[in-house]
Formats: C-alpha cells, structure tokens, sequence
C-alpha cells in the first residue's frame, strides 16, 4: 500500500458535464476552458476528453503553445491575448486565437508582420474593469480590426463580474452595457461563463465559455453542483498514517491552538498545504473517512491534518480518506476554509498524482 496522496479524475464525469452545459445553452457553440492545467484536473487529458466542445480557451500563449505540441487541434482562444513580438508571432504560428483587450494589442497587431492571419476576439469591459474596450470605444477598435489585414474572422467578447449571485442586479446592467453593440456590428459573441450560462439565459449568445461547472463543481454562492446536475470530477484522496490517543486538554499540532476536549482518539492524514490541501481550512472542515464524514483539528501542516476521530472506533492506519470530490462536495471544503472551488482545483501541487479514475 502507498501512502501518497492522489487526485482520481474521472473524465467520464467531465463529458457529462459538458453534456449539462450543452443542454443548458443548447443554441451556443462551447468554448471549454481549460486554463491552468485544466483547473488543476490535468493537460492533455482533459482537452482530449473535451474533443466535442466547439473550442478550447486558455489565459496566456504558452498553454496554447503547450496543448499544440501535445497534439490538440481543436480552435483554442487565448482569452488574455498576446503581450508582445513574440507571442504574438508564437499564436500565429500556432493558429491560436487572440483576445484584443486594449490599444497596445491592436497597435501589435496592426504593426507586425505575420505569415498567416489570425482569428480575434475584441473583448470589451462591459463592468468588469479588469480587461477591455469601453463600450463606448468598442465600435471603433471593431472597425479597425476588421481593417487589419492580420485579421481573419472577429468576434465579441466580454466577462461578467457577478454572475456568481443570481439576485445581483450587476450581470443585468452589464448585458445592457455589451448587447446594444451587438445590434449595430454583424458579428459573433459570447458573454457566459459557468454562472452566466446556468443563471442568464440571456448572456449565452453564440458561444457560452463554461469552466468551472465542467469540472462539477457549482458557480454559484450558496449551491451545489449535484443541484445543478453537475457530477464532481476531481476526487482527491489519502490514507490515514496514524491513530493516536489523547487526554483531555492536550493540544493538537502547530500553534497548540485546538485541544482535546476530552480524553479522545485522533488520526493523521497524508496530505497538507504542501500538496494543495488550503491551510487556512478550519477546524470543523469535513474530510470523508470510510464513507463517513470527520471533522478536521488543529492547523493543516505542508504534509498532514489531523482529524477528529471520536465517531470513527473502527479508523485504522491505511484507511482511505476523501479530502473533496465524490460524496464531499468541494465546495463544502472552499466554504470552510473561506475560499472557492477553483482555488481547491487550481492547488493541488505537482506532488499529487492525477490517475484517470477507470
Ligand atoms: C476563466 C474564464 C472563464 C470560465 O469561467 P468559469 O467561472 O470557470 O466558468 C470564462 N471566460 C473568461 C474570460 C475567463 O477568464
């Protein structure tokens, strides 16, 4: 038996999500996103597992550098575009296509001499105030793009900012920010993301661009996935190393800042910050130990946790236990330890091994 920790991916779970987002947005084009290893869930798997989205997206022209030499011909957008010369040249090489966020990307574009055009999105801040055209300027890098002979096929884009709460009135303000410019220019779009696909149907335009809910986790506060239809892929497991005992008023781990409140068993789990386990999970925090539930105590270490083990007699050393995934949802985990699903995904470490779940 090992005792390292693993993450089990379960890629038919995946494919049944973007199944889910399909029949949510049944009139749109799906443009996966599959940034940061696949939400941690693992390149190339995932974009091969992925082969009936429409697209692939990613942040920076590296990962799409990265998934062209691991094989993947899918259309893949590089949702923050290209910072300069080189990735620039990089992204054409690659049939890459670009976001054009702001004046210096345009003036790149229109500046460069590149071997082939390249397909681009114009993406405008419609609220957001991250990346993006004003509105009021999106008219017009739009009619100088399509002017650019490096241009080849342009679209439109733009990010909510709250989609997450379905009661904020931000996401509507922001459709009546973005759609009006649809009116006037003949032209594709896509505005949704994971909670503006599920939450507003009328954000899905011609493409919707899902991430997080094809990893089956929810996008929306207070809910969770299995609500939505979402099965979680990402199952991330250890082994229980060691049950001890402890009397009454003994303190547990760094800090000595929980202490037993009673004569008590306690165990020890494989897995800590070090592997991506957050550190800031707070005693309480469930971890699923022989289908049951277990409360983590004491400060999480780069390597293990300790749990609570007063309800669990049978526990012994080699036991399986279930840090999120199937039968726990992550969600759950994030609320505990005041993050969310994405941040879980995104940090599981290199030290963990991603195995495709049979
Ligand atoms: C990350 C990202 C998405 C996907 O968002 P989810 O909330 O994971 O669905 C969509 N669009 C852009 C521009 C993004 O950066």
């Amino acid at each position: 038996m090992r005792c390292d920790p693993h993450a089990l991916i379960d890629l038919g779970a995946l494919r049944h999500n973007l199944g889910v987002a399909r029949k949510a947005a049944p009139s749109s084009r799906i443009l996966a996103v599959i940034k940061a290893n696949a939400y941690g869930h693992g390149l190339p798997r995932v974009a091969q597992a992925l082969h009936q989205a429409d697209a692939l997206g990613v942040a920076r022209v590296s990962e799409g550098v990265r998934l062209r030499s691991q094989g993947i011909r899918q259309p893949i957008v590089v949702l923050e575009g290209c910072c300069g010369r080189e990735e620039l040249e990089a992204a054409a090489a690659q049939e890459l296509q670009i976001c054009i966020h702001a004046p210096e990307q345009l003036q790149l574009l229109q500046q460069t001499p590149l071997p082939r055009p390249v397909a681009c999105w114009l993406k405008v801040d419609s609220g957001m105030h991250r990346l993006g055209y004003p509105p009021a300027e999106a008219a017009e890098a739009f009619r100088q793009l399509r002017e650019c002979r490096n241009v080849q096929g342009l679209r439109l884009m733009t990010h909510l900012a709250n989609a997450d709460d379905r009661a904020d009135p931000a996401t509507d303000a922001q459709l009546d920010r973005f759609l009006p410019l649809l009116s006037g220019l003949k032209v594709e779009a896509s505005i949704a993301n994971s909670a503006g696909l599920l939450g507003w149907p009328q954000a899905q335009r011609d493409w919707v661009r899902p991430g997080l809910m094809l990893y089956g986790a929810s996008p929306f506060l207070n809910s969770r996935a299995d609500e939505l239809g979402l099965r979680p892929v990402m199952t991330l497991r250890s082994r229980l190393i060691a049950v001890r005992r402890f009397a009454a008023g003994e303190p547990i781990g760094y800090g000595a800042t929980w202490h037993c409140p009673e004569e008590m068993p306690i165990g020890v789990v494989a897995i800590g910050y070090g592997d991506g386990y957050p550190r800031h999970a707070r005693p309480g925090a469930p971890v699923l130990l022989n289908g049951r539930r277990a409360p983590l105590v004491g400060r999480v270490s780069m390597d293990m946790i300790t749990i609570d083990l007063r309800r669990h007699p049978e526990a012994a050393v080699g036991d399986e236990v279930t840090l999120w995934g199937e039968g726990l949802p992550a969600e759950e985990v994030a609320e505990h330890a005041d993050t969310i699903p994405y941040q879980l995904f995104c940090g599981v470490t290199t030290r963990v091994e991603l195995r495709e779940r049979e």
